[in-house]
């Protein structure tokens, strides 16, 4: 009854794959509480999608009903009044 379901795997060891496992989880389930980087580039898609969003420049969640020279709306995902419109955030990150 040997049970030869030792798999093929090159030659890497057992603990490079739990490894990979693992970072794999935490990319497609991290979530909120980490903090989303404001870059130009997320900026400027958002002026250019031109549908009133802004960002929270406190937890960095997108908010919707923004004008794009918007400033110190409250967020709607930690409370604080630091959502801006797309225009105020390109000077503040440009
Ligand atoms: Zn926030």
């Amino acid at each position: 009854m040997n049970n030869t379901a030792t798999p093929h795997n090159d030659d890497k060891p057992f603990g490079y794959y739990e490894q990979n496992t693992r970072i794999i989880c935490e990319n497609t389930l991290a979530k909120p509480k980490k903090k989303r980087a404001i870059t130009i580039e997320r900026v400027m898609e958002m002026c250019e999608r031109d549908e009133y969003e802004g960002i929270c420049i406190a937890c960095g969640e997108d908010a919707e009903g923004v004008e794009p020279d918007a400033r110190k709306y409250e967020c709607e995902s930690c409370g604080k009044e630091k959502v801006y419109g797309c225009q105020e955030l390109l000077f503040m990150v440009g």
